[in-house]
């Protein structure tokens, strides 16, 4: 019924459905829906800032789990293109659902395992290795993709991961970095700090 009554409330009900997402990489993890798997949102701020978007560049999103890392790269500028590559079937609908509810309905997204699903895809600019780094082929394959000029990045939270980036690292050149968040958190009635996994990142120009 048409009564301004109940147009300030249809108001209130798109004031709240409205999403004004801010401009800089790092969003609330509560903006994505995810199980888990997601790259924090400080981690994830230090991961878009490693990989460098330039205006009409392509990035792979290995393993990209929520595609929160593709969302934000796409987030960056309209020029950017991104495919995010997941095996789990659940989770590539979910990265499909969440690049649309966050403005980004262009994200390609491939449901499969690399680094067979890597295969075909247009050459990268820049690749993010979030899952899978440990997989025969997939850091070889990344890496052959990649053009002269290309960035990698990759994170590891287990030691598997890690003990690959060092010997990339050792073999590559470089930069590695070690991500130690810890947040307040109540402890008993008091406030303490509560570390996150430790996440290792390499960074490397091809
Ligand atoms: N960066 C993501 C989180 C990654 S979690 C985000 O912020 O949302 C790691 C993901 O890698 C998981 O979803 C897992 O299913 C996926 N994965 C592991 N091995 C893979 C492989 N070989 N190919 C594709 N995806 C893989």
């Amino acid at each position: 019924v048409f009564h301004p009554l109940n147009v300030v409330a249809v108001m209130v009900i798109a004031g709240e459905a409205a999403r004004i997402l801010p401009r800089a990489p790092g969003l609330d993890d509560g903006l994505f829906a995810h199980d888990g798997q997601i790259t924090r949102r400080e981690v994830r701020a230090l991961t878009l800032s490693a990989l460098q978007p330039r205006r009409g560049e392509l990035l792979w999103d290995i393993g990209a789990g929520a595609g929160s890392v593709a969302i934000e790269w796409m987030l960056a500028d309209p020029s950017l293109r991104a495919v995010a590559i997941e095996e789990n079937e659940t989770r590539a609908a979910r990265i499909r659902e969440n690049a649309a509810r966050l403005g980004v309905p262009g994200l390609r997204i491939v449901t499969g395992a690399a680094p067979a699903a890597l295969d075909g895809l247009p050459q990268p600019d820049a690749v993010f290795i979030g899952g899978g780094g440990t997989d025969a082929g997939v850091v070889p394959g990344a890496i052959e993709a990649l053009p002269h000029g290309g960035r990698m990045v990759a994170n590891a939270v287990t030691l598997a991961m890690e003990t690959l980036l060092l010997d990339l690292h050792r073999r590559h050149g470089g930069e590695l970095t070690r991500i130690a968040l810890a947040r307040a958190a109540p402890l008993g009635g008091m406030t303490g700090w509560r570390p996150a996994m430790p996440v290792t990142q390499w960074r490397w120009v091809k």
